[in-house]
């Protein structure tokens, strides 16, 4: 948990943020400002910072487990998964998530 990080904030539930699907290792939301019709964000309980701190193998598995439960239970079949890692890639949350874009159709 950093005290300064905005995911570990509404992991925590200070923002009371509806967890489109949830379980032991991480949360699933809806990113605030959405680049496609479904956009989500898979986001892991632990505070890491980017993937290149990211050292447990099994919570990389977890994550895109995570990724394959909540398209599975909201219906979308069709979908791209982007980690942006570093400020030059696009990172502005330095809490690891996967993007999750869609439409469901
Ligand atoms: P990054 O650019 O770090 O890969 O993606 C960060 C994403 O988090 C952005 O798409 C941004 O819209 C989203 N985001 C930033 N702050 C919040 C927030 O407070 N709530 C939600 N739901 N999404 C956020
Ligand atoms: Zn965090």
């Amino acid at each position: 948990m950093d005290n300064n990080c905005i995911f570990c904030k509404i992991v925590r539930g200070d923002f009371n943020t509806e967890f489109v699907y949830e379980n032991e290792h991480l949360v699933v939301f809806k990113d605030i400002n959405p680049k496609a019709p479904v956009h989500l964000l898979v986001v892991p309980r632990v505070h890491v910072e980017s993937l290149n701190e990211l050292e447990d193998k099994n919570l990389m598995a977890e994550l895109l487990q995570g990724v394959k439960d909540v398209t599975k239970k909201i219906g979308l079949k069709s979908y791209k998964t982007l980690i942006n890692t570093g400020k030059e890639a696009g990172q502005e949350v330095f809490h690891l998530h996967v993007h999750i874009l869609g439409e469901i159709k």
